[in-house]
């Protein structure tokens, strides 16, 4: 199926690793052109070195600054910004018993930029009639416990996948996000380490995925969210789809006995 994605200049937020990078790569294999906006330049730049195509803007996207630069830098490169994939992101253990103070702070690091670049790329949008995908977590839905900045962004995320969808209609901007459960990357390794026994939570975890008790892969996400991206879901839009293997809407207790 030819996604018709040829050219087409995508911003994607930590684009270097883990899942952004699974997208870096899928687009490019689709012939479009990835921005990877984000930290870890060097490892963006091998990235798109072995893609073939791409560009690479090192980016704090805590900072407004850095993000307006990002959108002035792609459309001076390129000229033109068909779409944006808000992926950046860090699931920071903010709880309750931390300070406000911490929880602004998760904000920032969450959903700050997601409402920034969007507003700086807004006018290029409009005249490509882009579109806008968000990269959420099943935390939004099912929460997690002593995590409530990232919960909170991730909830809004959502949120403002129905709100965008409904304001940039009438511009033939389409808005959607794709909800990940369990994806072995970068962060989520360097997470798990920390556990006593990381491979014995890996194995539960798979355990509770209904489907072929696995975790998703990133490429299997990047590929929902290239379809998003494509004129093949060209009236799709205010969407929050979970490709998941099921986690978050089938009975995980259920999912861990063999049945059938
Ligand atoms: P990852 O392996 O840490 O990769 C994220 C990339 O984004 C990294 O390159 C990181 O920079 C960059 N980044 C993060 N915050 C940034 C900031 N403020 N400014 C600039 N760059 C920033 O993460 P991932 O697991 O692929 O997660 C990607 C997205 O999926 C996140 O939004 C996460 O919440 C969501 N998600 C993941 C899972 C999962 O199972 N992995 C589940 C649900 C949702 P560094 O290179 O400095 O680390």
């Amino acid at each position: 199926m030819d996604l018709n994605l040829t050219d087409k200049v995508v911003i994607i937020t930590g684009g270097a690793k883990g899942i952004g990078a699974g997208c870096t790569e899928v687009f490019a294999a689709e012939g479009a052109i990835p921005v990877i906006v984000g930290r870890s330049p060097d490892v963006g730049r091998e990235l798109i070195e072995q893609c073939g195509r791409g560009h690479v803007i090192e980016a704090e996207l805590t900072s407004e600054e850095a993000c307006k630069n990002a959108i002035e830098e792609t459309l001076e490169k390129f000229g033109k910004i068909d779409g944006i994939v808000h992926n950046a992101g860090i699931n920071d253990g903010v709880s309750l018993r931390q300070k406000p103070e911490d929880f602004m702070a998760s904000l920032q690091k969450n959903i700050f930029h997601v409402f920034t670049l969007t507003h700086y790329a807004l006018d290029a949008l409009i005249e490509s009639k882009g579109f806008i995908i968000n990269i959420s977590s099943k935390v939004a839905d099912t929460g997690q416990g002593a995590t409530s900045g990232y919960a909170a962004s991730k909830g809004a995320m959502n949120s403002l996948t129905r709100e965008w969808a409904l304001d940039l209609a009438k511009h033939s901007i389409r808005v959607n996000t794709v909800v990940p459960a369990e994806v072995m990357t970068p962060l989520y390794e360097n997470w798990v380490k920390t556990l006593d026994d990381p491979q014995k939570f890996i194995d539960e975890a798979c355990a509770r995925i209904p489907f072929e008790h696995r975790m998703t892969t990133a490429h299997e996400i990047a590929n929902a969210v290239a379809f998003l991206a494509s004129d093949k879901s060209a009236h799709t839009t205010g969407q929050i789809i979970y490709p998941d293997g099921g986690y978050v809407h089938l009975d995980r207790a259920y999912g861990t006995v063999e049945k059938g």
